[in-house]
């Protein structure tokens, strides 16, 4: 039996090794560069490009750059319309921007339970939740896998909710052959360096609905605009514009669209490497009774952001807490992805309370995120691999 480094083996490796990592090339560099030497810092014309390429990648017909994925959300939420005294469901396991959006509005985030295997949303748990104050739903394709965008569409049809997809994770993935960006009402990106393509910070949303798309330029800079159809009043000159509606500043600069566009270049390479990781990851790992592997259902052909690796309790002797100890002392350090939200003090002052969720707060027990990003070589997924094996073998229940 091998010894795992925590009982004082020797580490699989000795530098090291984190659960994601950005990956900037000298295109990258070059581009950022080039973008400093010119006039436009902001509002310059590397924001059009970009969202002109979101749309391209994704199919939607319109796209709103902004400062991040939290910034993404909270507009998304405005232009739908939520406001004081409506409800809006979503997933506890989640990244707490996907419910405080709700309450930047007044809103009331609702919690619905998810999925045992594959881990997102359960429609059926979101139908249950609504009533007649739910104004919308915030799905996330946790992990990068897509929601079940035609069981959520239908019940946001039915009880006209808008369809807010929190696609943090999610770009490279496909639905049924479609993109994810071009399905729900708005799907919101992030681009924060843990996620698959990187502007530093940096978010976007995406819709076909032109309604939606005037309501995100507005709340992206202040609720200002100078398009003469939506001006109340004659302008007294050409530097005219009014302020209509009560927005924010969360514009993107050109230096982080610039990046940005330099990664979408990679964005096919990046989606295949991490493809080709997760694929080794799962074939390693189903052979070891000790761990589960995410369930993918079939109409998503997922570019993950996370590889969540799930401990089976009742066939170890050790828990989640002394594994993930266990692999830092591997040199492979991991992280959990995610706390449930409401079991954050700012929730429970807010009322929410333990059990809400008892698939999240179970799975959440059981889960550690292990490295994944376009970088790692095939030694470092190897190591990886070794690493979670000889734990589990070691504290393998008889
Ligand atoms: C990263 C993330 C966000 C927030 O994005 P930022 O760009 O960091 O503001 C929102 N939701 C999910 C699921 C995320 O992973």
């Amino acid at each position: 039996m091998e010894k795992p480094a925590v009982c004082g083996g020797t580490p699989v490796r000795d530098t090291k090794i984190y659960y994601g990592h950005q990956y900037i090339d000298e295109a990258d560099v070059q581009a950022v560069t080039e973008v400093l030497r010119h006039h436009d810092l902001t509002c310059g014309p590397k924001i059009g490009e970009l969202e002109r390429k979101l749309c391209e990648i994704t199919g939607a017909k319109y796209a709103v750059a902004c400062s991040n994925g939290t910034a993404a959300l909270h507009i998304a939420c405005l232009a739908a319309g939520v406001g004081k005294g409506d409800e809006v469901i979503t997933t506890p396991l989640t990244f707490a921007a996907s419910a405080n959006c709700a309450l930047y509005c007044g809103a009331k985030p609702v919690f619905a339970d998810i999925k045992e295997e594959t881990y997102n949303i359960d429609p059926k748990e979101v139908a249950a939740h609504i009533t007649e104050r739910t104004r919308a739903i915030v799905a996330v394709d946790y992990t990068g896998q897509s929601v079940e965008e035609e069981e959520l569409l239908e019940i946001c049809r039915k009880h006209h909710l808008a369809f807010i997809e929190d696609g943090a994770h999610v770009i490279g993935t496909k639905y049924k052959g479609k993109p994810n960006g071009s399905i729900a009402d708005m799907t919101t990106f992030s681009f924060h360096p843990v996620k698959t393509v990187t502007g530093g910070e940096g978010g976007a949303v995406l819709t076909n609905h032109e309604e939606y798309y005037k309501k995100l330029l507005l709340y992206r800079s202040h609720g200002i605009t100078r398009e003469e159809s939506l001006l109340e009043r004659e302008p007294d000159g050409p530097w005219y514009y009014e302020q209509i509606a009560l927005g924010y500043n969360y514009r993107m600069t050109d230096i982080q669209a610039a990046l940005l566009l330099s990664q979408l270049d990679k964005l096919p390479m990046f989606s295949a490497r991490r493809k080709e990781i997760v694929a080794r990851y799962d074939e390693a790992f189903r052979k070891l009774p000790q761990v589960r592997v995410q369930k993918e259902i079939p109409e998503s052909d997922t570019t993950r952001h996370l590889y969540i690796l799930r401990l089976a309790p009742d066939k170890l002797t050790i828990g989640r807490r002394q594994f993930f100890d266990a692999l830092g002392a591997e040199n492979i350090c991991c992280n959990v992805h995610y706390i449930p939200t409401y079991y954050f003090p700012y929730y429970e002052r807010l009322g929410y309370r333990k059990g809400i969720c008892p698939k999240a707060e179970k799975l959440y027990e059981e889960i550690i995120s292990l490295p994944l990003y376009y970088a790692m070589t095939e030694q470092d997924v190897e190591d990886v691999i070794h690493a979670v094996t000889r734990i589990a073998l070691y504290y393998a229940k008889e």
